[in-house]
């Protein structure tokens, strides 16, 4: 059976004519890789703003970037980048420039403008890519949202994709030229252009990978893959090679910065592995994410969420009591905050949630717990960092969590809250925040490193 093949470029992938031509390359290499999704370009030596941003600061008269960068310079940004781009390339304009121009003169207001110019930057990368793999010798054809029924919700700032667009883009798989099509937007049942989440280009090369029902999902970036701990505190630390759909969701859920968490819901369902691969090093294999693999290792990756704190509350019977926590749950969620671990025992529970969400609400918060719940005593501690040991193997050896908690005794460093995940595959660890690099470093020497 042919391999169908989705490659989904971020970003740093397009921020320049270089970047552009090392695409065209890499989906030169394989006639499989037969749709494209691209990102608007990102930040480069001299944008700190990501093209999205500027065109969000455009449609906000400046209220996006408050501060920082006018209209003006936005603006300018824009029509600079798109230039560069077809300069670099050797492509002619074609009226690409004038039509951004028009574009930022649109009548539409609110939402929808904030929406419709917000697209516009995967919306022109999509057709220079397009017109380059053709002037390169690669048949192309650019895929706009608007014309193969990319269909979305009616949130238009934060769209969701609705179940006809599979249907829709499964059509595509008739086309014998490469599909580039724009990441991050799509159009409403009334034809209203409708952007996805913030870094949804990652969303609509999931679902594409669905839809055609390819063999696999590239994600092409800067990284070279998921790396077993943070790179920038352990500068030894490697790329995962294969991970299951579960642990990498694991780890993203507490720091690491993987991907839109969205993207992998449906290739996951269909079993659609993902690959996380680099651009700017193509030679290297990156990490594979699928729904099984081989637990050679016990722990895989160490997560590390800094700056949290946690509610501490005492009550009698509590943890007994029906409906405490869930009403203990339900005050955080009132003030938007989002909760990560909430140990319990008889009479006491703790829940940590982001340090940060607790500003201008804790006093508040407080009141309402104590008015809702009567709690004996009611503490907050701030400054903590929680560690997550992540790995299938954990389950067939459990010792690996001795080994943690060892290792930080032996080193002095207090344990604020243990908290061993239903499904035995993770482990989180609280500590001082102050020891949070030292610890992971630690960790990554006795766990990983070992192997
Ligand atoms: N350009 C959009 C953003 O900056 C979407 C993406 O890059 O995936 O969020």
């Amino acid at each position: 059976m042919k391999r169908t093949i989705v490659s989904k470029f971020g970003g740093s992938s397009v921020e320049n004519a270089g970047q552009i031509e090392k695409v065209k390359n890499i989906i030169g290499d394989s006639k499989n890789r037969k749709f494209v999704v691209v990102s608007a370009p990102g930040r480069d030596e001299t944008h700190r703003q990501k093209i999205t941003d500027h065109l969000l600061n455009v449609a906000t008269s400046g209220e996006h970037l408050t501060k920082y960068v006018s209209v003006a310079q936005s603006k300018k940004a824009i029509v600079e980048k798109f230039a560069s781009l077809l300069k670099g390339l050797g492509l002619k304009d074609e009226g690409l420039l004038k039509n951004v121009e028009e574009d930022f003169n649109t009548s539409l207001k609110g939402d929808a403008r904030s929406a419709f110019l917000a697209s516009r930057g995967e919306h022109y990368t999509a057709k220079i890519v397009a017109a380059y793999l053709n002037k390169s010798g690669i048949a192309a054809t650019v895929c706009l949202p608007e014309e193969i029924g990319f269909v979305v919700s009616d949130e238009i700032l934060c769209a969701k994709v609705l179940p006809e667009t599979y249907a829709n883009l499964a059509k595509l798989k008739e086309k014998e030229a490469v599909c580039v099509i724009p990441g991050f937007y799509g159009v409403t049942k009334a034809g209203e252009i409708a952007v996805l989440s913030r870094g949804g280009s990652d969303l609509t090369g999931g679902e594409v990978a669905y839809a055609v029902g390819a063999s696999l999902y590239e994600n092409w970036s800067d990284v070279d893959g998921v790396y077993e701990v943070d790179p920038r505190i352990v500068k030894t630390s490697d790329v995962i090679p294969r991970l299951t759909f579960k642990e990498i969701r694991l780890l993203a859920s507490k720091g690491f910065n993987v991907f839109h968490f969205d993207a992998m819901n449906n290739c996951k369902k269909s079993n659609i592995p993902i690959t996380i691969r680099n651009t700017n090093r193509p030679s290297s294999v990156g990490t594979m994410i699928l729904n099984e693999r081989v637990p050679e290792e016990d722990v895989v990756g160490i997560a590390k969420l800094d700056h949290m704190a946690y509610i501490y509350l005492e009550k009698e019977g509590l943890g007994e009591t029906i409906g405490f926590t869930e009403c203990l749950l339900s005050i955080f969620n009132q003030y938007g905050i989002k909760t990560y671990h909430y140990p319990t025992d008889k009479d006491d529970i703790a829940v940590l949630i982001k340090k940060e969400d607790l500003a201008g609400n804790i006093n508040n918060l407080r009141s309402d717990i104590e008015a809702q719940l009567s709690p004996s005593s009611l503490e907050v501690v701030y400054d903590v960092a929680i560690l997550s040991l992540v790995g299938i193997g954990m389950k067939y050896n459990s010792s690996v969590i001795a080994d943690a908690v060892w290792t930080l005794k032996n080193n002095h460093i207090d344990i604020e809250m243990l908290d061993h995940g239903p499904a035995k595959i993770s482990f989180h660890i609280g500590i001082a925040q102050q020891h949070a690099n030292r610890a992971l470093e630690l960790l990554y020497e006795k766990l990983i490193l070992k192997k």
